[in-house]
């Protein structure tokens, strides 16, 4: 990929997006823009100094993380707060949906690195990758399609975005000639936009109807947007109907997309739909090896051993675990071995599963109030925010109904849940105050324990 400082950001934004809460995401980021990119060194612009301080002390480490994988480089990141007349300040978007990414095109180039021969196969991938396989080939070769949508689906980091480009790199290089359309769930909403503000929604049509291969990335990004979704499901039948092929993935399974309207899923689970897990011991390893290799860089085995057995479940953090280490070690001006990048990594041992206990500890601690006011009927208005906020966390961090949590706040009524996990929802849109406490609850959190989402 192109390291323009809008590729840069463009690419942390779409990853940043699937790793943090939607909330976070639209308060911290919504109107950051990239600057510069040089010399591994990113710079960012935002309105205030209170953007600045917030995506300093709480992202740093993420976005570093992710541009350092995506620029095969460390990269540092450095936040300037925009004077309102300067230059640099382009005009605020007045749409949410448009204020997600910077630019406007649609369609995004194929990252030339993601093919198949660099993506290792494990048990845990072993059907996407067949499928995929089998799929390139098909479109490539102009055959009958086996699996018509092929529906790739995995939790962040195992390796989709990654599969389908190499879906489109492989029919690419079999066939030039091929049209072969790569973009998200929600660049398509954003080019739907401006196609409408600019009536040129027939262009739009045209070119999505035209296409050999359409790839569509995230789906699950879709929920709530109709218009969006709307004009999917023409193109998805119009696509169809002319036996092209349509690849989409998502973070979950089709059924599981609540939010889509449910012509759009009973079409996604027409074809095949083949899940990505996390990849275990052997494949982890493996997939270290490839990444060092194209990196042209000879590590340990002890210290590869290492990072595998720390990292588990995201091969995004496998792969930043990597760059971090080598890029350690050579600040440090040590060698790299499992003891100078021990204190660097994740420490081992399975963190506790998260219950509404420790949410009610975390949110009483937070804001200073006796743990059994969280269940106890008192209307103060600090007691009561707590209390509500406490709700709010225990539907978005558990699994638990609204009647099982009504039940973990001193017998609550289902429907007092309900409201007050509406009301924070909603108060959370324009209330920063409040959306970083949350945060800063939500990654104290998710720091100490596990969650099953
Ligand atoms: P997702 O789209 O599922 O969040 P990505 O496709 O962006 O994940 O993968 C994250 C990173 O991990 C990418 O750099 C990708 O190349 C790498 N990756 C994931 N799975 C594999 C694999 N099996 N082999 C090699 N690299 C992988
Ligand atoms: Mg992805």
């Amino acid at each position: 990929m192109g390291d323009s400082p809008i590729m840069v950001w463009d690419s942390v934004l779409s990853d940043l997006r699937t790793q943090i809460p939607s909330t976070s995401f639209e308060t911290w980021f919504s109107e950051a823009q990239p600057l510069d990119y040089a010399n591994g060194a990113l710079v960012i612009g935002v309105p205030d100094s209170f953007k600045k301080g917030g995506i300093e002390r709480r992202y740093r480490e993420t976005i570093e993380g992710i541009a350092a994988s995506v620029c095969r480089q460390p990269v540092s990141l450095e936040v300037r707060v925009l004077a309102p007349n300067s230059e640099d300040a382009s005009p605020r978007p007045q749409e949410d949906e448009a204020a997600v990414t910077v630019t406007v095109g649609g369609t995004l180039p194929l990252n030339p690195d993601y093919t198949f021969a660099a993506f290792v196969r494990g048990e845990n991938n072993r059907l996407a990758v067949a499928a995929s396989e089998a799929t390139a080939d098909a479109v490539a070769r102009n055959l009958k399609k086996p699996y018509n949508p092929l529906f790739v689906y995995g939790s962040v980091g195992l390796g989709k975005t990654h599969l389908l480009q190499a879906i489109g790199n492989s029919v690419t290089a079999a066939d030039p000639t091929r049209s072969v359309v790569y973009t998200t769930s929600e660049r398509f909403a954003i080019e739907l936009i401006h196609a409408i503000r600019k009536n040129g929604t027939a262009a739009f049509r045209e070119k999505y109807r035209q296409v050999d291969l359409l790839l569509i990335d995230d789906v699950q990004f879709l929920k709530g947007k109709e218009a969006t979704q709307e004009e999917l499901f023409h193109t998805f039948n119009e696509l169809h109907g002319s036996r092209k092929q349509i690849v989409l993935s998502s973070d979950r399974p089709p059924e599981d997309l609540a939010g889509l309207q449910d012509r759009l899923v009973s079409r996604f689970k027409w074809g095949l739909e083949a899940d990505i897990q996390p990849p275990d011991f052997e494949t982890r390893m493996a997939i270290l090896r490839e990444k060092a290799v194209t990196r042209g860089l000879d590590v340990d085995h002890d210290v590869l051993e290492l990072i595998a057995k720390r990292i588990s479940s995201n091969v995004r953090a496998l792969e930043g675990a990597l760059v971090k280490a080598i890029a350690y070690a050579e600040l440090q001006g040590q060698p790299l071995t499992p003891r100078s990048i021990e204190g660097i990594l994740p420490k081992e041992g399975r963190r506790p599963r998260l219950t509404v206990s420790h949410i009610k500890e975390e949110v009483a601690l937070h804001y200073q109030i006796p743990l059994p006011e969280l269940d106890g009927a008192s209307r103060k208005k600090e007691i009561a925010q707590a209390r509500q906020v406490a709700i709010y966390l225990a539907r978005e961090l558990t699994e638990l109904s609204f009647p099982s949590i009504g039940r973990e706040f001193g017998d609550r009524d289902h429907t007092t849940i309900m409201h007050a996990y509406s009301k924070i929802k909603l108060l959370l849109a324009d209330t920063p105050l409040l959306n970083a406490d949350i945060t800063d609850l939500q990654e104290a959190l998710e720091s100490r324990y596990s969650l099953i989402r």
